[in-house]
């Protein structure tokens, strides 16, 4: 089978690659598959929560989940249907890009929030939404104009936080959290071959989203499903 029709060329760096009708369908169907579980998957751990703590971050992270999905979804299908609204397109794929940096500091919110941290540590509870509102910032002023520094800056955000989790005396979840992160970090090797492999970009997104999965199972399994014997002193 020629899967060469199935793609279109390369394009240089500074422009933006044109999916075929194919690829634009997969880039549409593989997030808009997760929007209802992600729904459903936060409703649980809202009904879940023990606290008001245990609540808000259920909603946070919740809310980052599900409009990571939806909004992906929603700029897929302009950028296929509607990519003649140019305006309207490129702001869709602002938005796309800009939701990023909240769902990375939606995922961290519930550990931050319901485990024990040191006196340092604690602080990245408020960094992590320092970093999500610069990154926000930086897409609406920068957007699309230094690629690289786009992706350094969301591996900084991803990675950086981490280095607080592992310091938490309560380690369980870790496995899945690395585990989850690797799954990113591969899925950036497809997001970067848009035109070298055929459906490069909806592979980057089942990445994300087995990523995202592996997640909200360990949240969902250490944070809200046992009962919370890990009493949060520092909050
Ligand atoms: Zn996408």
């Amino acid at each position: 089978m020629n899967l060469v029709r199935f793609m279109n060329n390369r394009v240089p760096p500074n422009k933006r690659y044109q999916p075929t009708e194919y690829e634009h369908a997969a880039n549409c169907a593989t997030h808009a598959l997760w929007i209802i579980p992600s729904l459903l998957g936060s409703s649980v751990l809202h009904f879940q929560s023990e606290d008001q703590w245990e609540r808000l971050s259920a909603w946070v992270y919740g809310a980052g989940l599900s409009s990571l999905f939806i909004i992906s979804t929603l700029f897929h299908t302009v950028s296929w249907k509607k990519s003649h609204l140019r305006s309207v397109e490129h702001c869709f794929h602002m938005c796309d890009r800009m939701v990023i940096y909240f769902f990375i500091a939606a995922s961290y919110a519930p550990w931050l929030n319901l485990r024990e941290l040191g006196p340092w540590a604690c602080h990245m509870r408020w960094l992590v939404w320092v970093m999500a509102s610069f990154g926000t910032t930086y897409v609406f002023f920068f957007h699309e104009r230094y690629k690289l520094m786009e992706l350094i800056c969301y591996t900084v955000m991803g990675v950086f936080p981490a280095l607080v989790i592992l310091s938490m005396p309560e380690q369980s979840g870790l496995y899945e959290l690395l585990a989850g992160g690797a799954f990113y970090c591969l899925g950036m090797v497809f997001f970067k071959s848009d035109g070298i492999v055929p459906f490069a970009h909806a592979i980057w997104h089942m990445f994300v989203a087995t990523g995202a999965a592996i997640h909200y199972y360990a949240i969902w399994k250490y944070l809200y499903a046992q009962p919370s014997n890990q009493v949060q002193t520092s909050r």
